[in-house]
């Protein structure tokens, strides 16, 4: 029985013993010459998957948003950002800093921008003053929002107006598959809505390192060369492209069991006077405790939490956030509702 029940993010998972079987199997060639059999399959498989042409293994899930980004953009372009998204909130500021772009944030409701809301505040070169709009970048599923489900009909209204203005559109789908999952939707249905489609291999499928994107072989083939030039170029990434692979296989239908553990989490949490949570909010594996009458402000909550073994990380000035993944069981969540409970009971 696990002590420590992790619920500090869907990153910290760790390859099972599957995955790294999978992983000494890799057939591997050097990726940089196109070599690598094991990373060229997993390139194909994501493109297939999200129903674009082709698509580029990547080492982080920052590199490959940015790498879209410097691929849709020219230094004094302008991109839009949901308020609250990760592009904007937790790259290091590299939109600015690696294409040389303004940020334009828009406030969305749990994470969700509309196209009206769009189509007003767009620059479209019309006057020097402005800098020119040329990318929206959209996130699905929203992490700040908790985890929540861009609709498909928003995201299509929104991808129809951007490009009907010559506008691009990318998809921050680091947990696109939790949306497909929750919704029942196609993840390529998403994608669809987009240029470009981020997908991280390493939260809650599972993988030790990796991220791919996905677009097409035009933007795919920049992006190659923009990856090598942020020293994302790596040789034997079959040994990485394995767990992809693998992951796809077979970590993808088990992240029902994820959104059902952060349902028991949060329903059992939900019984406790001090916390408030929005339980129709809480649509895949995240968890937004928000603290009412609390005795303890928030980071010292997860302090106390983290003495008892149960791992969460503050989330603002009144919320943690929890986040299931497949090193939780049921029993554990069960055990961080009981401590919740004797903790905030002092
Ligand atoms: C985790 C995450 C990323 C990628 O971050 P890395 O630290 O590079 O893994 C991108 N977007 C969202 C929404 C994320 O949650």
């Amino acid at each position: 029985m696990e002590q420590i029940v992790d619920l500090r993010s869907d990153t910290v998972t760790r390859p099972s013993d599957a995955m790294r079987a999978a992983i000494v199997a890799a057939e591997v060639g050097d990726d940089v010459f196109g070599d690598d059999p094991t990373t060229a399959l997993l390139e194909r498989k994501v493109a297939a998957l999200l129903g674009k042409q082709s698509a580029l293994f990547m080492p982080s899930g920052v590199m490959s948003n940015q790498t879209a980004i410097v691929v849709h953009t020219r230094p004094g372009d302008e991109i839009i950002c949901e308020a609250n998204a990760h592009i904007p909130n937790n790259e290091s500021g590299s939109p600015a800093a690696l294409s040389g772009v303004t940020v334009k944030l828009l406030e969305g409701v749990g994470g969700v921008l509309h196209a009206d809301q769009i189509k007003a505040r767009v620059h479209l070169g019309q006057n020097v003053h402005q800098p020119i709009t040329r990318l929206i970048c959209l996130e699905n599923t929203h992490n700040k929002a908790g985890g929540r489900v861009y609709p498909l009909d928003a995201m299509q209204n929104v991808a129809h107006t951007a490009h009907e203005l010559g506008i691009a559109v990318h998809l921050d789908g680091a947990r696109l598959f939790n949306a497909q999952i929750a919704s029942g939707i196609d993840a390529a249905q998403y994608a669809a809505c987009a240029d470009t489609v981020n997908i991280c291999l390493s939260k809650g499928l599972g993988c030790p390192i990796g991220s791919v994107l996905a677009g097409s072989s035009e933007l795919i083939e920049h992006a190659r060369r923009v990856r090598k030039r942020l020293g994302g170029g790596m040789r034997q990434v079959g040994i990485i492209a394995a767990a992809g692979l693998y992951a796809l296989e077979n970590n993808v239908d088990r992240l029902a069991l994820d959104h059902a553990n952060a349902r028991r989490l949060a329903e059992g949490l939900a019984t406790l006077p001090q916390i408030q949570i929005r339980l129709s909010q809480v649509e895949t594996n995240i968890v937004l405790i928000r603290l009412d009458d609390c005795l303890h402000g928030v980071i010292e909550l997860v302090e106390i939490l983290g003495t008892y073994g149960v791992l969460t990380v503050p989330f603002g000035p009144d919320t943690i956030r929890a986040v299931t993944h497949l090193n939780v069981s049921a029993e554990q969540i069960d055990r961080a509702i009981e401590i919740f409970g004797k903790v905030l009971a002092g």
